[in-house]
């Protein structure tokens, strides 16, 4: 059995590192909630740009900002 969860486990990782290299190469996705009408000015979600940031993009957002104010 074990060969098959090394299997499974480097499947994870190639495929969270093929997420994270495209969050790195496009960080900004289209928006979902105004995506399938074009863009829409009074869209809260990306304030009328009709662009987001992918959720990996946000993470590490997240984790740089928490980072810098815990080191400063
Ligand atoms: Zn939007």
């Amino acid at each position: 059995m074990t060969p098959v969860l090394v299997l499974l486990g480097l499947c994870l990782t190639v495929v969270t590192l093929c997420y994270l290299a495209w969050c790195a190469v496009s960080p900004w996705g289209t928006c979902l909630r105004c995506a399938p009408g074009g863009k829409n000015r009074t869209c809260r979600a990306c304030k009328g740009t009709g662009m987001r940031p992918r959720l990996g993009w946000q993470v590490w957002t997240y984790l740089t900002r928490f980072h810098r104010d815990g080191t400063r």
